[in-house]
């Protein structure tokens, strides 16, 4: 009980009750008065624990001038200010690998819910429509192309189990890797080249909008996009107009520029499938990034070598 921290996300309690047994905790988030929070004890915070898909504004970490650490219960991190933290000697950690597979299995699914149409026609039979006609036919996945945008953990993992169903990998990233995918060098010529084109690489200014009206022209009516990375990658009225116009044939999302708002539009389309952001959501893996979320912390302020300090500051 020994360091102030302060906590400006929804955890878990899995998360949240370890942290209040081993830390002074105080709660930004649900605070009524927060200037005034931060008056009476952001002098005296040394960790702040937010959530993957948390805004960390500048001006808070202004009001924290003893702050050393942000500890983030999530693999993305596109919501720190990571050169002001590098600028101020702050350290950052998040939560990769033990969340990988979870949100590769979402990839799948959603290119197997949007490629078979099963959401469609789970509809289809709960309406009686079985009783009338039969079903429709859907899309063969193997030997079909899955291009992915940033072959990194996640990407990586998607490219493993879609290999393993007969249908073909693609890619593109910051550089070529050593592997047996065939590389692009350009998201254009990916998605070209994709009958699903899976969105995985960070969130963040860099990748604004990466995914916009070109990139889907160039899908093309026999393409479907799946995003599992970050709502801000994929300009969202690009997309819906070319969901509706045919651009594209489909979408899987799981996450969203403005969640939990979506669209309109899309709620109302079926040819899309839509999840609430459960890439990691499952008892095992949650349980697993919040310990290793509060393993950053402890290993910081036990002076242990940090688990999984961001690669921008290693
Ligand atoms: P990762 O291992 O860092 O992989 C990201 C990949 O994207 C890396 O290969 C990276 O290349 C590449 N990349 C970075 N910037 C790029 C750009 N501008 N253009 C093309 N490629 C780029 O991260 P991960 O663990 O796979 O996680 C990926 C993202 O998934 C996270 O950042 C997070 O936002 C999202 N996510 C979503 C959920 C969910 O619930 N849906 C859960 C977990 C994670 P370099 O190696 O050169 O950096």
């Amino acid at each position: 009980m020994n360091n102030d921290i302060i906590i400006t996300a929804q955890l878990p309690p899995f998360l949240d009750e370890p942290l209040h047994a081993d830390y002074r905790c105080h709660d930004y988030l649900r605070a009524a008065d927060k200037p005034g929070l931060l008056a009476a004890v952001g002098g005296g915070i040394r960790g702040l624990v937010q959530g993957g898909g948390t805004v960390t504004p500048i001006a808070l970490l202004d009001a924290l001038p003893k702050l050393e650490i942000i500890s983030v219960f999530g693999v993305g991190y596109d919501g720190v200010p990571v050169d002001y933290c590098k600028a101020r000697g702050l350290k950052v950690t998040n939560t990769p690998d033990v969340l990988t597979d979870d949100v590769a299995d979402v990839a799948v699914a959603l290119i197997m819910m949007t490629g078979r149409g099963f959401v469609r026609l789970n509809r289809f039979v709960q309406a009686g429509g079985w009783h009338k006609q039969g079903p429709e036919l859907t899309t063969k996945l193997g030997g079909k192309t899955v291009g992915i945008l940033g072959l990194g953990r996640i990407g990586k993992s998607i490219a493993a189990r879609v290999t393993a169903m007969g249908m073909q990998v693609a890619y593109t990233d910051r550089a070529p890797q050593d592997l047996p995918h065939r590389f692009l060098p350009t998201l254009e010529a990916l998605a070209a080249a994709s009958d699903f084109l899976v969105v995985s690489c960070p969130g963040g200014a860099a990748t604004k909008n990466l995914v916009g009206a070109d990139v889907l022209r160039a899908l093309g009516s026999k393409g479907t996009l799946i995003n599992i990375a970050r709502g801000s990658i994929v300009d969202e009225p690009a997309l819906v107009k070319a969901l509706a116009d045919g651009t594209i044939k489909g979408a899987g999302l799981d996450v969203f520029a403005d969640e939990p708002n979506i669209p309109s539009p899309l709620l109302a389309m079926d040819n899309v499938v839509l999840l609430p952001h459960v890439g990691s959501a499952t008892r095992e893996t949650r349980q697993a990034m919040g310990d290793l979320c509060k393993a950053n912390l402890d290993a910081w302020f036990a002076g242990r070598p940090l688990p999984t300090l961001i690669p921008e500051l290693a």
